[in-house]
């Protein structure tokens, strides 16, 4: 299977780091410049469609929207992602919380995320130093002593007892992923959709079992590095967190608890010395927002959080693409070397990866020779039966 390197020693940490401050994400400096404007690429799809651009069609433009339905919250606390209660499952007084060992919590919520939704869930302990030192508002995000956490005019609170933290990885299917940067890559909303769901029902779960739970989705904390840090994958050259079950096609949500749980051991090791070796991903983007060579500690903009080494991608100039191309963009998921379809022979790749890293090279210049990542025809999608894939 691998060794499997601590997670410290993967992703170090030098003394330029502070929190995250959530103002500074592309999506919220790009608000603070353009406004309402933000998301105006969003409508420009339509001029796609009357020009007939293949992959704009008015079905296509419609099944990526429509995978937004369960997406209706408005960030921290609302929707799914409350922070109270929604009264779903409720124990009677007189029944006491389910208390056993770390090991059983651990063995139960697992279970029970997988079956709302989660391909893999990893538990990490509670590492301040992801969470957003303030929202995208402003708002400063703070620990006290409480036993609930609550939002009000002046701060978002976390309980100091929120010791632990369940982070998930949610299924963004290959086929569909593949017409990327189209509408039909319907899988980053369908993915955002089903995190909302997914994280809200296990919250839910756990506060039925006499606990507290905080669902939290893109809000709230830096998700790669927690899911790193819960063993469910690694940091990839493209900045997203890559697996060994689903390579980058994941969406990240987690669940802060006061119930005790185990630390997950890393994911075996692999995956960041196979990005060394490619850089595929950085080749293929169209604004050249994914850098090329090793790791280093230097960030591009201020939308990159100095202090970890890691690769630092360009948010800004990712985010004015989507703008160019009218719609998500994707295709540093669809050309890495990690997205594969399932199969006996990619596994068999992989395992060498794991095993045998002098492999690195050639098995990187081969995905490329062999046309793996080529963009689907997105004019023969609605003829093809659906096939979960
Ligand atoms: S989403 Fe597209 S533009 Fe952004 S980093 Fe990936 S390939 Fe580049
Ligand atoms: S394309 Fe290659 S370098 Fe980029 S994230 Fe995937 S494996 Fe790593």
């Amino acid at each position: 299977m691998g060794k499997r390197i601590p997670f410290e020693e993967y992703y170090p940490i030098n003394e330029e780091y502070k929190r995250f401050d959530g103002r500074k994400t592309a999506f919220s400096i790009k608000r603070q410049l353009l406004g309402a404007e933000t998301f105006s690429y969003t409508k420009k799809v339509w001029d796609k469609m009357r020009a007939g651009a293949p992959g704009f069609s008015h079905p296509d433009i419609s099944f990526k929207n429509a995978a937004n339905t369960s997406d209706n919250h408005d960030g921290a606390n609302t929707g799914y992602y409350s922070w109270e209660p929604l009264g779903v499952s409720v124990k009677p007084d007189e029944v006491p919380r389910w208390e056993k060992t770390p090991e059983e919590h651990a063995k139960v919520v697992k279970k029970a995320g997988q079956y709302y939704g989660a391909v893999n869930v990893g538990f990490t302990k509670m590492d301040k130093r992801w969470i957003y030192s303030h929202d995208s508002n402003g708002k400063p995000i703070v620990f006290e002593d409480v036993e609930t956490g609550y939002i009000n005019d002046e701060k978002i609170v976390i309980p100091e007892s929120h010791k632990h933290v369940i982070v998930m990885t949610i299924p963004m299917e290959f086929n569909e992923n593949s017409y990327a940067p189209t509408p039909i890559e319907v899988t980053s909303n369908m993915g955002y959709a089903r995190m909302h769901v997914t994280a809200g029902t296990l919250a839910e779960f756990i506060r039925g079992l006499g606990w507290n739970a905080i669902p939290c989705g893109n809000d709230t904390a830096l998700s790669v590095p927690m899911a790193a840090q819960a063993g469910l994958g690694h940091v990839g050259r493209n900045g997203r967190l890559i697996t060994w079950e689903n390579g980058p096609l994941v969406r990240i949500c987690k669940v802060f608890t006061d119930m005790p749980l185990l630390q997950s051991p890393p994911a075996p090791s692999g995956i960041i010395e196979f990005c060394e070796s490619c850089e595929k991903c950085a080749k293929h983007c169209p604004s050249q927002s994914i850098p090329y060579g090793p790791r280093t500690y230097d960030p591009q903009n201020e939308s990159n959080n100095p202090g970890p080494l890691k690769w630092y991608c360009n948010e800004q100039s990712c985010f004015d693409y989507w703008h160019e191309v009218t719609t998500g963009c994707s295709i540093c998921f669809r050309m890495c070397n990690f997205t594969k379809s399932k199969g006996l022979s990619h596994d068999i790749v992989k395992w060498f990866i794991r095993n045998v890293p002098q492999l690195n090279g050639f098995f990187a210049y081969t995905d490329e020779l062999l046309g793996y990542g080529k963009m689907s025809d997105p004019k023969k999608y609605w003829d093809t039966p659906f096939e979960r894939s």
